[in-house]
């Protein structure tokens, strides 16, 4: 069997590796590069195979970073079977609509600027056709821990990764012998979600690094800052901005400031969730009970919708969004993009970065390069959209909220696993080198840092 690795080899996103065995050739997720310039621009180089020599993709959850670039691959050829968990199939279609859109978008700015430098424009790397085709190869949908085959001697088992709604860690067993790819793994004791579940014994393990250098503050203290926050800025009559992003993180923050509004914790505002992506993902979140944890079952069973609470706005339209701006202040609003790179939260963070009532709470992770980035590290003064801001708002990093594992749940997961060969994936530098230390030390294996477009026999 050879891997090849395509994507969050050396980074965090374009997750892509293709596995190569029984004359099958097999993609682990298709996403999207995203953030530094130089990383997004790999997105329109050709693809290290060919698309129309690959014959499934087993997508491990709807994040961008994960499935962002299936469209593409469909559009340069393409023809196999995209297969993954029923909730991933709901929300990838949402997810890609919303990026062809932003393609789009994207290139008609671009053509504009090129059009008065008299300079070719660039097409948008896939459109929302493209994402249309795309949608039409997600055949099958497979639940967690219901084996399946992809021909003769190649099966293949999800199991609940604890991420995202429907995200999975994906064992394939080929050749006798058992790979696993953990997907992007969940912290514990989140709400809604599972916590991930125990995998299985595997010969080869890729695992994502994202935290492998770093432990998070508990959930627990990440309630009481986000409570915190609030009444301090709603207190004080500013603003609350949670750039956040549309898959899971929304919706435990609304989870959250629900629980708040029952017990009477929350002052008086309103809470707008300013973002079409994450009000069509909140739809489908109350269609999936099935895969809540217990607690959030129960909190389902016992609430017509704690998604749809008096305090609670939802802005559709650009329209609505921009009134929010001429609203006396005192009020929660979340919107995208995650890591301040576009979207809603860009024109907030302008009209309340300055202000000092205000605050900005970052309940995710800030990429490098990316404007969230640069606030959460402390800058004085970003540029958003083209203008210096003063950051004068109170700045809160809440990690406890993170959709992903730390270092002692990644290595108590991994240690599970037995691997005989380990290959760290998605992460920056300073996460893969921490934590390929700490699986040294801790479990006694050797680790290997997985590079961008190598191949390795295993
Ligand atoms: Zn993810």
């Amino acid at each position: 069997m050879k891997i090849t690795f395509c994507g969050a080899a050396e980074t965090v996103t374009g997750s892509c590796h293709l596995v190569e065995t029984n004359g099958l050739k097999i993609l682990l997720d298709c996403g999207l590069f995203q953030g530094r310039h130089e990383v997004e621009e790999r997105n329109w180089a050709d693809f290290p195979f060919d698309p129309a020599t690959i014959d499934y993709v087993l997508l491990s959850h709807a994040h961008l970073d994960h499935v962002g670039r299936i469209p593409l691959l469909v559009k340069k050829g393409f023809q196999g079977e995209v297969i993954t968990t029923p909730p991933t199939a709901a929300i990838a279609k949402v997810i890609l609509m919303d990026s062809a859109h932003l393609q789009e978008e994207e290139a008609a700015y671009h053509a504009r600027k090129a059009q008065r430098r008299g300079e070719e424009a660039r097409p948008p790397l896939y459109d929302v056709g493209d994402a249309l085709d795309a949608l039409e190869v997600f055949h099958r949908h497979i639940p967690y821990e219901k084996p399946f085959a992809l021909e003769d001697g190649v099966e293949v088992v999800f199991h609940d990764a604890g991420h995202v709604l429907g995200s999975a860690t994906v064992e394939l067993h080929t050749e006798g012998k058992t790979l696993l790819f953990s997907g992007d793994l969940g912290n514990r004791h989140r709400p809604i979600v599972r916590d991930p579940a125990t995998p299985p014994d595997a010969d080869v393990v890729l695992i994502e690094s994202t935290y492998g250098n770093r432990t998070h503050r508990t959930i627990d203290d990440s309630v009481t800052e986000l409570k915190d926050a609030v009444h301090t800025v709603i207190g004080r009559g500013g603003n609350l901005l949670i750039p956040s992003f549309a898959l899971e993180r929304t919706q435990e923050i609304l989870y959250e400031l629900f629980l708040m509004w029952q017990h009477k914790e929350l002052p008086s505002c309103k809470i707008f969730l300013d973002s079409p992506l994450a009000i069509a993902t909140t739809r489908i979140f109350a269609k999936f009970p099935g895969y809540f944890d217990d607690e959030g079952k129960k909190v389902f069973a016992h609430n017509p919708d704690p998604f749809n609470f008096p305090p609670l706005r939802y802005t559709q339209t650009t329209e609505e969004s921009k009134r929010i701006n001429n609203l006396p202040e005192g009020n929660i609003i979340i919107a995208g993009s995650g890591m301040c790179t576009g979207g809603r939260i860009v024109h907030h963070l302008r009209h309340n970065l300055w202000r000092e009532e205000s605050g900005v709470i970052f309940v995710g992770y800030q990429a490098q390069g990316t404007l969230g980035r640069q606030i959460v590290e402390g800058a004085e003064q970003v540029h958003v959209l083209g203008e210096p801001v003063a950051v004068r708002a109170q700045i809160w990093t809440v990690n406890g909220f993170s959709a992903h594992a730390d270092q002692p749940i990644l290595l108590d997961w991994l240690a599970h696993t037995n691997a005989g060969q380990i290959f760290l994936v998605h992460g920056e530098e300073e996460s893969l080198v921490g934590f390929q230390e700490a699986i040294q030390q801790k479990i006694g294996k050797k680790a290997n840092i997985a590079k961008w477009q190598q191949t390795v026999e295993v």
